[in-house]
């Protein structure tokens, strides 16, 4: 399966977001307002961090997940 297919979350914590969601595995893009300051910052999120996110909310969500967070950072922290 290819980078792209997976969840940020999954991908930096190393979980399988195939095995953890099942038969729901799909990909939701979020936009992380409070993230990154100036900018807002695109996620793809499986099923079952879609869900953590809507209930943790965003701030308390890249707490939970900082490595994330960092991934998020490197990534589109240059450009
Ligand atoms: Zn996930």
């Amino acid at each position: 399966m290819p980078e792209k297919d997976y969840c940020d979350v999954c991908l930096a914590q190393g979980l399988d977001s195939h095995f953890l969601n099942g038969k729901k595995h799909v990909l939701r893009k979020n936009i992380l307002y409070k993230v990154l300051v100036g900018k807002a910052a695109t996620v793809k999120l499986c099923h079952v961090h879609d869900i953590e996110l809507f209930h943790l909310g965003e701030k308390r969500f890249v707490m939970e997940h900082v490595e994330m967070l960092r991934k998020l950072v490197n990534r589109d922290g240059t450009g």
